[in-house]
């Protein structure tokens, strides 16, 4: 049976993208920092009827959490076949450039950029074992510079000052990711589940969680012949 880690997987996008890949016939493992509430989430993924899920202690800010839970899943499991890189935090918003302290900056790039990043290594090795591992990085328009090069942009108003360079950084590593493995058979893309309605805006998003992680799904599913260090959100490719 293949096998995915979703990070931050005990709500929102991150628990509908674990729903969805249960029910594709996937054996999910929800990455949850706080272990009761992805405890919560299991109970919640059973009573739908979706047997083939288990949850980790992740905490992507916390080395020492990432280390034991990828010691916890190699005794769980021989391979991943998907990483998903879910877990993120906008830092609040607005974010003006002129005025965004630092301690937000740092908080912010250490969840959705160095966050990633340590997990990604810790996990790539299982992920190798795999005959087709995935890994998505979800990512946002607000990453996008050619959209923040217009000045009129519909999401300008949000000033994501740290939240945004987070996401471009995380972006651009990987692509790098996707260079660096280019001769296997990994695919490794950036995926924006679209303005979604969660509690990171306060359910203002214009999508379902359902629209918004069947994106991720899609990316994180690829065949062999599927596209890898690329940008996509629902419309298709994406511009950086
Ligand atoms: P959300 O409702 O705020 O959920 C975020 C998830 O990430 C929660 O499970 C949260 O756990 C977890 N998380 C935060 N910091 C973590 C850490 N240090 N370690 C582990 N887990 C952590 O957000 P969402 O809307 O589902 O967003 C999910 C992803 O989609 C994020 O990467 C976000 O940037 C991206 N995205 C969202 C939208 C949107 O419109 N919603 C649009 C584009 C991209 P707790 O429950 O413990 O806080």
């Amino acid at each position: 049976m293949k096998s995915a880690l979703v990070t931050g997987a005990n709500k929102s996008i991150g628990f509908e993208t674990a729903k969805q890949l249960a029910q594709l016939g996937y054996f999910v493992y929800i990455g949850s920092r706080d272990k009761t509430k992805g405890l919560e989430a299991i109970k919640k993924l059973k009573a739908m009827g979706l047997k083939n899920v288990d949850c980790i202690q992740l905490d992507v800010i916390d080395i020492n959490s990432i280390k034991s839970a990828r010691q916890e899943l190699e005794v769980k499991t021989k391979k991943l076949d998907i990483l998903i890189n879910n877990a993120g935090i906008s830092g609040g918003f607005p974010q003006p450039a002129t005025k965004v302290s630092y301690d937000t900056l740092r908080l912010v790039f250490e969840t959705n950029f160095f966050g990633a990043i340590q997990v990604t290594q810790e996990f790539i090795e299982l992920l190798k074992k795999s005959d087709q591992p995935r890994i998505v990085n979800v990512t946002t328009e607000l990453s996008s510079l050619t959209n923040h090069s217009d000045p009129n942009w519909k999401f300008a108003q949000f000033k994501p000052a740290a939240y945004g360079p987070s996401k471009t950084a995380l972006n651009a590593y990987t692509v790098m990711l996707a260079v660096e493995l280019k001769d296997t058979n990994f695919k490794v893309n950036c995926v924006c589940p679209g303005f979604t309605a969660t509690d990171f805006n306060n359910h203002q998003g214009t999508k379902t969680v359902e629209q918004g992680a069947s994106v991720i799904v899609k990316y994180a599913t690829l065949d062999k012949d599927g596209a890898t260090g690329k940008f996509f959100s629902e419309e298709g490719e994406t511009a950086w």
